[in-house]
């Protein structure tokens, strides 16, 4: 699947020294040092294409940018793989409702994403790839598992033993029946009669009528959610066998950890034999209005309704930045004019002739991101310098600062 526009990343004075790089790995609950590394595998789950781009989405995926910006800056390589779930039940769903080909929906909303990403200075991943094109990766990856006895079937559908994995529940630490009920709210099927254990996932569906199929080994069917991205993660990130861990960071938004990541990782493990990631990390939910944003609220926030309305991307993302990645947090348009102004603000100061001493402010941004993520005190810098050029503060280079915004911060100035 072709990926959205490449984004240029401007080059900075090689004085400024960054930091080990440390994030907060929820399967440990601790902020934690990344492992030393040349090369960095990241898998960031992408969007069931009906409803592209709220700002929960576009939360998420800026914090993974950023994450890769600082190791790219940091002069590391990120090899990035992002997955879209161009088939599953969400997707056929809406399509039946609004009356028109599910092919055609997907379509149009993965246009709408890549344009949507390239808006937010999004750098592509690297391989962007969709669960049809992958059927035969997903058939391979079952096929392995069920050889090794770890799937079975339940009428003519194939189910994976999370149990199997003797790690399984280590990434997301739930109690048995708080993993059950959160299960059946996003999507499982714990009460389906002939299930071994009421966790265990649904890896292939069998041709239900009237349904889009595929054919594979174990009969006509589409494939499981978690095991899509298991299987384009282990086939894309160019694994290292080598290494304790399949990849080094597995991303998404924080209603991924369970059970999509749980069990994704249970699966990659037995099918690799190695640990799947070195690190989990999750991107907050974002709210309105003191609710939870959601299409079942039908209280969602698209970032290209308020692009249309003419708001700058870039103030937007500095709005989404202005708190914490992780934090679940509210939106409202108080954020969103604070981007509107903070952008301004920085327009005019990069614009001046003398500017405040700029590379102080460089250090610390890099300082409070390689402090996971610390954007809140990023900006809080930026303010400051920007008070201190109002005031005649002299002796910075405007360049090399806005270079240093857009490098690390994704904002174009
Ligand atoms: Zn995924």
């Amino acid at each position: 699947m072709n990926s959205w526009a490449e984004v240029y990343l401007p080059p900075i004075d090689k004085v400024f020294a960054f930091p080990t790089f440390c994030l907060k790995n929820s399967a440990t609950g601790l902020v934690e040092s990344l492992h030393v590394k040349d090369t960095y595998r990241m898998y960031v789950c992408g969007i069931t294409p009906y409803d592209a781009t709220h700002l929960g989405h576009a939360a998420t995926y800026v914090t993974f940018d950023l994450i890769n910006r600082y190791l790219r800056a940091s002069g590391k390589n990120v090899l990035f793989v992002e997955n879209i779930t161009d088939i599953d039940d969400p997707l056929l769903e809406r399509a039946t409702r609004d009356g028109i080909d599910w092919k055609d929906l997907a379509q149009s909303q993965i246009e709408l994403f890549r344009g949507d990403m390239s808006d937010l200075h999004v750098i592509p991943p690297n391989h962007y790839i969709g669960a049809v094109e992958s059927i035969n990766l997903v058939v391979d990856a079952i096929s392995t598992l069920k050889s090794k006895g770890y799937v079975y079937e339940v009428g003519k559908d194939l189910y994976f033993s999370v149990r199997a994995d003797s790690e399984f529940g280590s990434r997301s630490h739930l109690r048995q029946d708080r993993m059950i009920e959160i299960f059946s709210q996003r999507g499982g099927d714990p009460a389906i009669p002939g299930k071994r254990d009421p966790l265990d996932a649904l890896v292939w569906l069998s041709h239900r009528p009237g349904e889009p199929y595929w054919p594979s080994p174990f009969g006509d069917g589409r494939p499981g959610w978690h095991i899509e991205c298991s299987a384009i993660a282990l086939n894309y990130l160019n694994v290292d066998p080598e290494d304790d861990f399949s990849i080094d960071i597995q991303g998404g938004g924080s209603d991924l950890l369970f059970p999509h990541h749980e069990m994704g990782a249970s699966e990659s493990a037995l099918l690799s034999g190695q640990q799947y990631a070195r690190m989990y990390v999750y991107a907050g939910m974002i709210g309105l209005d003191g609710e939870k944003m959601s299409k079942s609220l039908g209280n969602l926030v698209f970032l290209s309704r308020l692009v249309n309305d003419g708001f700058d991307p870039m103030a937007i993302r500095l709005a989404l930045i202005s708190d914490h990645y992780s934090t679940d947090r509210m939106w409202s348009d108080t954020k969103l004019i604070a981007g509107v102004e903070l952008l301004d603000r920085l327009r005019i100061a990069l614009s001046k002739p003398e500017v405040a001493p700029t590379e102080l402010v460089i250090e610390g941004i890099i300082q409070a991101l390689s402090n996971d993520l610390d954007t809140p005190r990023a900006l809080s810098l930026l303010t400051s310098w920007c008070d201190e050029t109002f005031n005649g503060g002299v002796g910075g280079s405007a360049g090399e600062l806005a270079r240093a915004i857009d490098l690390l911060l994704g904002v174009a100035i």
